[in-house]
């Protein structure tokens, strides 16, 4: 398999620590609001080389976190760690506790990742019945669980000397790490300064690109909601720590590929970085992949916090389907550029329907994997995930002379990356639709939904689709009406 390594600054080789095996580390979502579409993006792509992996015969090891304490409101922007903790700051808006906070959008995430059809970070489609509560069983690792995990690990950090303390916080200090900018280059000077009013600066911290492993419960965080008891006095532990620590309590010190969004890159994996090697005396991690943004069409950054940007329940909608989402980012490369826009996910949908009738005329008999074409998908796979090469080939096998069994068969075999339900999906999709009159609760719901929607109410709209989704329907809106399918 190739991939574009972010450190070696090209296409490289990924050849796994041990033979057959590959283990992952993604940084996942910061559970304070629904994602939007350009985290959506993000878990996509990396859902697709997950799915790649393991249909290239790989036992792969992955996991990925849940941030639910510790980011910092001014940390994306600009690296410092002086701003709100995003889930009080959430927890005050809707006045429930942070911790219900985060169970709250943890559903979120895992009803948003069932209906895109991403696999679950142990390799399983997600339970209809997953929640909050179980989600550590499935691969994903939650900040709060692990806080005595990253107490030792900035102990490690502490007595190999990368540490200082001052009233405020336990500081990593980046001038211990000669190569600390190696993933851009950067003078440590150039690195930005927080420059927000919010922001306070501690005094007694050393360069402005130092930040913090563990963050006292004083002067503006005296009233912090979760803390825990460390060797450093009550606080809790700076953002990018629990990476470093879950990634290494549960894969290992050595792993092969970590994941995450290219804004990551210059604040949160290059402190990962440094904490990997402060602790452990190397960097832990082989790759480091990246997705690129997807951006709005303004060439504005889409962002949670600045708002404005679509969550996959304002695009359901709009009458597109979770596919349509799915299929826009498999069909472009992880290192493109997106610029988001309706029209765009519209083409998406077009292409996606397109192919679906296709597979849908060629019946229901399945017959064997044509492998010519499996070993070039297999090629196309292992270039750097070469997408539109793939998409391309389908179009191909479906103008073929091969048998229509054959094809059946080989696009349900390549529908394991896909994951776009190809075959499933057209076969099922009409004899799943609800059909008006078979149930009077259910049509009353539909009735009342439609005129919700009509006024303009789309908090009833939405308590409504909750509803039907309790019973097990799932809502697809159409213009000024919807459609129902069982789940
Ligand atoms: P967060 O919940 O903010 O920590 O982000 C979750 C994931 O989404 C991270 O891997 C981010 O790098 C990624 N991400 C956030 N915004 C975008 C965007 N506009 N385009 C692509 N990836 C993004
Ligand atoms: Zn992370």
């Amino acid at each position: 398999m190739k991939l574009y390594s972010t450190l070696d600054r090209s296409v490289v080789d990924i050849l796994p620590l041990k033979e057959g095996e590959m283990s992952i580390y993604s940084c996942g979502p910061t559970v304070y609001s629904r994602m939007h579409i350009g985290n959506i993006r993000a878990y996509v792509n990396w859902d697709v080389l997950h799915r790649a992996l393991i249909y290239l015969g790989f036992e792969v090891k992955r996991v990925m976190n849940i941030t639910d304490v510790g980011h910092m409101s001014s940390q994306d922007d600009f690296g410092s760690d002086f701003g709100d903790d995003k889930m009080d700051r959430q927890a005050e808006k809707e006045g429930i506790q942070p911790i219900d906070i985060a169970n709250k959008y943890i559903d979120s995430v895992l009803d948003d990742f069932r209906a895109l059809n991403i696999l679950s970070p142990i390799g399983s489609i997600i339970p209809a019945d997953l929640t909050f509560k179980n989600v550590e069983k499935y691969g994903w690792a939650r900040a709060t669980s692990y806080v005595d995990e990253m107490i030792q690990i900035i102990k490690k950090i502490e007595e190999n000397g990368y540490t200082y303390e001052t009233e405020q916080a336990l500081y990593f200090d980046v001038t211990k790490l000669p190569d600390y900018t190696i993933f851009t280059g950067q003078k440590l000077e150039e690195k930005s300064i927080a420059s927000r009013e919010e922001v306070e600066v501690d005094t007694q911290k050393k360069n402005p690109a130092d930040f913090v492993l563990w963050m006292k419960r004083v002067g503006k965080y005296k009233d912090h909601i979760m803390n825990w008891s460390s060797p450093w006095g009550e606080g809790f532990p700076g953002w990018h720590i629990e990476c470093s620590a879950m990634g290494t309590a549960i894969l290992g010190e050595n792993f092969d590929i970590h994941t995450g969004g290219i804004d990551h890159v210059p604040v949160h994996h290059t402190n990962e970085r440094a904490q990997n090697i402060g602790a452990f005396g190397h960097p832990v991690v082989k790759y480091w992949v990246h997705n690129e943004w997807l951006l709005n069409t303004d060439e504005g950054k889409l962002s949670k916090s600045k708002g404005g940007a679509s969550s996959l329940p304002e695009i359901l909608d709009q009458g597109f389907d979770p596919l349509d989402v799915r299929y826009l980012f498999l069909s472009i490369n992880y290192r493109t550029r997106i610029q988001y826009s309706e029209q765009a996910l519209q083409g998406a949908r077009n292409a996606r329907l397109g192919l679906n009738s296709k597979v849908l005329s060629l019946g229901t008999e399945k017959g064997s994997v044509v492998q010519a074409y499996k070993s070039r998908f297999v090629e196309y796979l292992e270039s750097n995930l070469n997408m539109s090469a793939i998409l391309a080939l389908i179009n191909e096998l479906l103008r073929s002379s091969e048998k229509k069994a054959d094809i059946l068969a080989t696009i349900l075999d390549l529908d394991n990356v896909l994951g776009l339900n190809l075959v499933n999906l057209s076969a099922d999709e009409t004899s799943k639709q609800y059909i008006l009159g078979t149930d009077s609760e259910i049509d009353r719901l539909i009735e009342e939904r439609v005129s919700a929607k009509k006024s303009k109410d789309y908090k009833r709209a939405d308590e409504i689709r909750e509803e039907l989704l309790n019973h097990g329907y799932q809502v697809v809106d159409t213009g000024d009406g919807l459609q129902l399918f069982k789940k």
